[in-house]
């Protein structure tokens, strides 16, 4: 297995850079990981991850929700159970920043989110690397999706007015080289919804090295409001507004409790959840995962 060592920060290129937590693989591998911290620029990143060719296997994992459709278990009843109540209220923060109707959601998954567009007028279109989901989604349904060398090809032709890349940066390898092909398909003042973990949420600092947020080493990339401002800057976005994902802090503090080996791990990761989802109420820094909303800038 190859590696990948990032001797300066790879957003800012600073060398004032610092080893910041261990952290295990709970999901996959139990593998240990490094977490190192850019004192420049404020980015956490993944340190010696895999490198792309070799990555496949820490996504080999029936837990991985985003691409199985598993219903059993009562972690997955409740992602389940949430996901409906999420999507419209997704769908509705799009509407209040764009009238466009012409949608491309990169990462899209098994197809829920586009599915649920596409019943309301949407014009929708997948990007999606995992091929079983790919495939899923266009049985289940009947969704336009292809996979992410299309749009590295230049291959993709249309142009949309909304693009959507739901906890999904976190995974790219090049995030510049993608955000930058990405404003290639947009149309003039496109509207740029991209969700990630936020790591100073309050659940974040409360579980620290067990903070599912960082779901090593799949997760290369760990953000806060500047770093993601900064970076799409950098590729051609403005900064418009954020909003709360509010069961993030649920999900993820269940999850980060049970990788504490807590036998109580819903309840206690509920109760904890539940704290963290108030803390985001006066201070929205504090959310587990944000979704920040840009207009695509005419000049990169
Ligand atoms: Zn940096």
């Amino acid at each position: 297995m190859t590696r990948q060592y990032h001797l300066i920060c790879p957003f800012c290129h600073s060398d004032d850079v610092k080893n910041w937590h261990e952290v295990d693989d709970h999901k996959v591998s139990g593998e240990r990981f490094h977490i190192f911290d850019c004192n420049n620029c404020g980015l956490r990143y993944t340190q010696d991850p895999p490198v792309e060719a070799d990555a496949g296997p820490y996504y080999d994992s029936p837990n991985y929700v985003s691409h199985s459709d598993n219903r059993s278990g009562i972690m997955f009843r409740l992602y389940h159970g949430v996901r409906k109540y999420m999507l419209n209220k997704k769908r509705r923060l799009i509407g209040r920043y764009s009238s466009g109707k012409k949608i491309i959601d990169l990462g899209s998954g098994t197809g829920y989110f586009l599915d649920n567009m596409k019943r309301h007028g949407y014009e929708v279109t997948g990007i999606e690397i995992n091929e079983g989901a790919r495939n899923f989604s266009k049985d289940a349904f009947s969704l336009e999706v292809y996979p992410p060398e299309l749009l590295a090809k230049g291959e993709i032709t249309k142009r949309f007015h909304i693009a959507t890349m739901w906890h999904v940066l976190e995974h790219i390898y090049q995030p510049e080289t993608f955000l930058r092909q990405l404003h290639g398909i947009l149309e003039d003042d496109a509207l740029l919804v991209i969700a990630v973990p936020n790591y100073r949420s309050s659940d974040a600092t409360h579980y620290g090295s067990y903070w599912a947020g960082y779901d090593v080493p799949r997760h290369l990339w760990h953000f806060d409001q500047n770093t993601i401002t900064a970076l799409l800057k950098k590729c051609g976005y403005n900064y418009l507004t954020t909003h709360r994902l509010p069961f993030d802090s649920f999900y993820v503090s269940m999850l980060s409790e049970k990788y504490r080996k807590n036998a109580l791990y819903l309840l206690s990761g509920l109760m904890h959840g539940a704290f963290s989802w108030i803390a985001s109420l006066f201070n929205i820094n504090r959310t587990s995962s944000l979704i920040y909303f840009f207009h695509k800038n005419e000049e990169i």
